[in-house]
């Protein structure tokens, strides 16, 4: 999830809990022995499957490169300083890969790894701090609700959330209230010198003087779909209901391309409409009907080349398996440019993008993204997360 940008700087609240790094068990992960080679037959070269007719790469090489990529989140998640930091989001990605993977093997693989981490994600948010702000409740919900899928429920604490949770309106959240307006352009990014969050309509740093950039729409959007679906998921408000921000999605529309470069929404346009998808989809759980998403489709789809000609993998990976859930297959040379891509870029260390940079976010994020374009799915049919929304889409796609 790409709920970054909102809540970098405050996560202090979470470092605070982790002093003495308790690694657990180190679970470096022994590969079960292979088959043990016949003795009296000369072992062979492994078999070779093309991912398509042509195709410099194969089905192994595709494996071999998501699970180098699990393995590199992994790596990074037991840092005690990242997980403090984006322990939610590290849940999310272990749990979403053991849920929607098709591959047995890293589906198995990551639910060890994601009950180990929520075993520690546990043990370092055992209640709701004493006048958490808004951004430390929000996380509580993230984090329970997936902890809990894991194995780790807390009635308890769920209470606790839903009670702080109300102390808190949509705008508190969402930076603007959905029932009565579309999100908005005039909400300051956060702080680039200081980190501090201004309120809507601020275009100079309030504590530090620097000027400041808007978000997109489409950012504030996006973030708004993540928080409310999670929420609704969860079954805690936090501000708003699901389906009042995506009820917002006509007035999204059109998407504007990338226009060599001059629309600065594109990057967040691409990034809503795969969390439209992801939204809709439960995260790679169903797939969905292109004809009720015909815009979101068409605009995914033309976006591959961009996402390419910018060496963006962490666009690419979103788009790729947002067009995976629309039905597209490695028959499509949309799917076989993103990962034909995706293969020849992945970083000796196992990750995609830039492995100069310090954020970690901007390390692990493109890794999970590229990994997940690149993966095949256990599609559970075609579904909504909300089935009594398909009547919306369904007037909207008219
Ligand atoms: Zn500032």
């Amino acid at each position: 999830m790409r709920v970054q940008t909102l809540y970098s700087g405050l996560l202090l609240t979470f470092a605070l809990g982790f002093g003495v790094s308790h690694l657990a068990s180190n679970t470096a992960k022994q590969e079960p022995n292979k088959r043990p080679v016949a003795r009296n037959r000369v072992a062979t070269a492994a078999p070779r499957h093309p991912l398509w007719p042509g195709s410099r790469f194969t089905e192994e090489d595709r494996d071999r490169a998501v699970h180098r990529a699990l393995r590199f989140i992994y790596h990074t998640a037991r840092n005690p300083r990242n997980f403090s930091d984006h322990g939610h989001d590290y849940l999310w990605c272990f749990y979403t890969t053991a849920e929607a993977m098709k591959d047995e093997k890293l589906r198995r693989t990551a639910w060890r790894m994601g009950v180990e981490l929520a075993r520690r994600w546990r043990a370092r948010h055992p209640s709701v701090p004493r006048n958490a702000d808004v951004d430390t409740v929000e996380l509580l919900a993230f984090g329970n609700q997936t902890v809990g899928e894991l194995g780790f429920a807390d009635a308890r604490i769920k209470k606790e959330i839903a009670l702080a949770a109300a102390r808190f309106t949509a705008r508190d959240y969402l930076n603007f209230d959905p029932i009565t307006e579309p999100p908005p352009s005039d909400v300051p990014a956060v702080c680039p010198k200081c980190g501090a969050y201004n309120s809507r309509g601020v275009t100079v740093c309030t504590v530090c003087k620097t000027p400041l950039e808007m978000m997109s729409r489409y950012g504030v959007w996006y973030e708004a779909l993540i928080a409310t679906w999670s929420g609704d998921l969860y079954g805690v408000k936090l501000g708003a209901h699901y389906a009042d921000v995506l009820k917002w999605l006509p007035r999204m529309r059109p998407y504007r391309g990338r226009e060599d470069g001059n629309n600065s929404d594109f990057y967040d346009s691409v990034f809503a409409v795969a969390h439209v998808v992801y939204t809709l989809n439960d995260y790679s759980i169903y797939k969905l009907s292109p004809a009720l998403l015909p815009q979101e489709f068409r605009f995914l789809k033309s976006s591959v080349k961009d996402a390419i000609a910018t060496d963006d993998s962490e666009m690419l990976g979103e788009i790729l398996d947002s067009l995976k859930s629309f039905g597209m297959t490695n028959d499509d040379p949309e799917i076989r440019a993103g990962m034909e891509y995706l293969l020849s870029h992945q970083n000796p260390d196992g990750s995609w993008g830039d492995p100069t940079e310090k954020d970690i976010y901007a390390r692990y994020h493109p890794t999970w993204t590229a990994m997940d374009g690149l993966s095949e799915y256990a599609w559970r049919g075609e579904g909504l997360s909300f089935p009594e929304l398909k009547p919306w889409l369904e007037k909207w796609a008219r």
